[in-house]
């Protein structure tokens, strides 16, 4: 079996390249991949990504590329589009030609974040923000042009690997006495070690059942806001290394209104899992468990 992966040296592709490399021969590409190293992996270069998955034929195709700068997208929404939607569809077009599987990730911001009740995969969209929208677009695009797809929609993804939110909080528990920290959006961070690894089972099943094709929402279990997940980073940190230097003595609650920003974000991105858990016989960790590994590893 042939494997394609774009965007491997992202949070998610990086996790990926570990765990698609033993369902196959896997070919894994970044936007500097072109042609000549046997792959174009510019998300920009619409006729490259044809051109690859014309000449490579993989069996599966898996999209960790995305345009991921939520605010920066509200400034330049063509670009945001351009990666998000049409390059998504472009891929989802060569897939149906060559009969690949296209996985394709999407996120919680395609929803409005009304009410309490966490999403299903058929709820209504409204998306707030470019992103979102674009996101959106992309999985439209991908159901349009008839590829066999799985399609992950996850939530507040962390990883080891490069900068995250745990390791600001950190940073910033260590300058100042005082953190004021985001309560009322409720979520579930999620580690892109979950989502590479349940990747790897969807595609396995998915290889062997057609019927399990689909849109999927994929988080660990449990629920948070930015506020909890602060406490509970500084609390593990200080419990696994109790030398830690940390100043900070209170997380304080604040509205998303006190932190303004470009783009809006949704208050509920609370996403119910239950169609993934039952399709694929898989279990969804509650979300504490992947933020103190990421912890572990990084202290
Ligand atoms: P990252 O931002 O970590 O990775 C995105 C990758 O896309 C980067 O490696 C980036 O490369 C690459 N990229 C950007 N522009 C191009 C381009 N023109 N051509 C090729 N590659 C390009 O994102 P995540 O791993 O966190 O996200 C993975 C998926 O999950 C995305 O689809 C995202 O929308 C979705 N998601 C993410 C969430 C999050 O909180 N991060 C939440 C919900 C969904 P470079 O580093 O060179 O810029």
């Amino acid at each position: 079996m042939k494997v394609l992966l774009l965007g491997k040296n992202g949070q998610v592709g990086w996790e990926l390249q570990r765990s698609l490399a033993p369902l196959g021969e896997l070919v894994s590409l970044d936007r500097h991949s072109t042609l000549a190293d046997g792959g174009c992996g510019d998300l920009n270069d619409l006729g490259g990504l044809r051109e690859t998955v014309a000449r490579l034929r993989p069996d599966v195709i898996v999209n960790a590329a995305a345009h991921t700068a939520v605010d920066k997208a509200e400034s330049e929404p063509a670009v945001a589009r351009a990666l998000n939607a049409a390059a998504p569809g472009v891929l989802a077009e060569a897939a149906h030609a060559v009969g690949a599987l296209l996985v394709h990730y999407s996120t919680d911001y395609v929803f409005d974040g009304s009410g309490t009740a966490p999403w299903s995969e058929d709820a209504i969209t409204g998306p707030l923000s470019v992103y979102g929208q674009t996101k959106l677009e992309g999985e439209r695009l991908i159901a349009a042009a008839g590829s066999r797809h799985l399609i992950f929609r996850t939530s507040w993804v962390y990883a080891a690997r490069g900068g995250n939110f745990a390791k600001t909080m950190l940073r910033l528990a260590q300058e100042r006495d005082r953190l004021t920290v985001i309560d009322d959006q409720f979520g579930a961070p999620t580690g892109a070690e979950l989502l590479a690894d349940v990747t790897a089972h969807a595609i396995r099943q998915t290889l062997r059942n057609d019927a399990d094709c689909g849109t999927y929402h994929l988080a660990a279990a449990g629920e948070t806001t930015w506020n909890g997940y602060a406490r509970f980073v500084l609390e593990t940190a200080r419990a696994l290394k109790p030398d830690l230097a940390t100043k900070a003595q209170e997380v304080a609650p604040v509205p998303t209104s006190a932190f303004p920003t470009a783009a809006r974000r949704p208050l509920n991105s609370r996403l119910d899992t239950k169609r993934l858990r039952h399709t694929f016989g898989l279990t969804m960790p509650d979300w504490q468990r992947g933020v103190q590994r990421m912890l572990a590893e990084i202290l």
